[in-house]
């Protein structure tokens, strides 16, 4: 049995998706269901004994510690988090209450369960920490890309809040001997994908003919990665990742954001085509946000070299899968952009 936080937003629910699909061992899924937990993703194990979600907040020692010994996991795999950068800029009390005190309380907890373990059975726990390549900063054009070495250098409170997450898991390694395992991946999409981010933002709002805007003059670079690909990796190094080390997992696939929207747009020509004209039309140039990370670029030659792991997907055949997901699954976009899906977590769970 393991333990996963965040298991109802994009990448967590992509991850017990693609678990329980490959494997039989349980999972517990841990998850707060703000507005970007959506119960919806995870509709297809409503009958699957396998799967237990419990609502609740990773602050929450209570719940937390009840679940450990309860359920005795041996592993946890942290997802939970508040990811989105623009929200962190005008809001970022929440990124220090999920990202910081919330994964220190997990630590907390975890530690306390992991040091009454029997000794092969401590020995063979891991902490998987899903975290993100922003904590290293911004790079100029011709710097070369992040490796597990490059210093941190968070800009925005959400990388900010990550970067002190990532400290924490580290000191609990070095400090308590608990192992832990991190990974800072690259910018995902794919299936599932809240409508707020990028990618998922530009499909919607280019099917509804609605503008596509884009910060700036749209030069900003980041790697992409298929979220199917980002899931494999983290398996790989819960496996057989060493403790106390990081990993960063990356795509190989440097964009910039005008670049993926054009391409898009091609795709959503060739797919669905418009009555008239392109929908790269749709694109909109907006005052470019505060602090702005020019480029993001991840060496992901670690994980490759020690692990064997390498993405299946390039980027044109991930946006391909992507958009053809967003095509056939209208009625996920609708719930989630109408909040119906809330609704029917209040129901769900306002006896629990
Ligand atoms: P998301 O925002 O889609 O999902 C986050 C989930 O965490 C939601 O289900 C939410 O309800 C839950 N959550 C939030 N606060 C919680 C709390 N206090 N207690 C319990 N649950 C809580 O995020 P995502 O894009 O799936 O990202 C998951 C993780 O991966 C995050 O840690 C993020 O930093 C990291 N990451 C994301 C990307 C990306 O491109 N999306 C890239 C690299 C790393």
């Amino acid at each position: 049995m393991i333990l996963v936080t965040g298991g109802a937003g994009f990448i967590g629910a992509n991850f017990v998706l693609n678990w329980l699909a490959t494997n039989n061992e349980a999972v517990i899924n841990l998850d707060k269901l703000t507005y970007a937990g959506n119960l919806n993703n995870l509709s297809s194990l409503k009958d699957d004994t396998r799967h237990l979600f419990v609502h609740a907040d990773i602050n929450d020692k209570a719940t937390v510690n009840r679940l450990l010994q309860e359920h005795q996991p041996r592993a946890i795999v942290h997802f939970a988090a508040e990811s989105h950068v623009d929200r962190s800029i005008h809001g970022p009390a929440a990124f220090i209450e999920t990202n910081v005190n919330g994964t220190f309380s997990l630590l907390e907890s975890v530690r306390s369960y992991w040091q009454a373990l029997p000794d092969a059975e401590k020995a063979a726990f891991r902490f998987l920490h899903v975290s993100t390549d922003e904590v290293y900063g911004s790079l100029e054009a011709n710097d070369p890309p992040f490796t597990e070495t490059t210093p941190y250098a968070p800009n925005s409170p959400y990388s900010a809040s990550k970067a002190a997450s990532d400290h924490l898991v580290r000191a609990y390694h070095h400090t308590y001997g608990l192992p832990t395992l991190t990974t800072n991946c690259s910018n995902n999409y794919g299936p599932l994908h809240f409508p707020e981010k990028l990618i998922p933002l530009v499909i919607t709002n280019a099917r509804a003919g609605k503008d596509l805007p884009i910060y700036g003059d749209g030069s900003q670079v980041r790697d992409w990665l298929y979220v199917s690909d980002h899931c494999a990796a983290i398996r790989r190094v819960l496996e057989s990742g060493r403790p106390g080390e990081t990993y960063n997992i990356g795509g190989w696939n440097e964009k910039t954001n005008l670049n993926v929207v054009h391409t898009i747009c091609d795709l959503l020509d060739e797919l669905q085509p418009k009555a008239n004209g392109s929908y790269r039309d749709q694109i909109r140039h907006v005052k470019d946000r505060p602090g702005h990370d020019k480029r993001y670029a991840i060496d992901a030659r670690k994980i490759e070299r020690e692990l064997g792991w390498k993405p299946a997907e390039s980027f044109e055949t991930g946006l391909r899968k992507t958009i053809s997901w967003y095509l056939a699954n209208d009625a996920w976009t609708e719930q989630v952009l109408s909040g119906e899906y809330k609704n029917w977590v209040n129901l769900q769970y306002q006896n629990q």
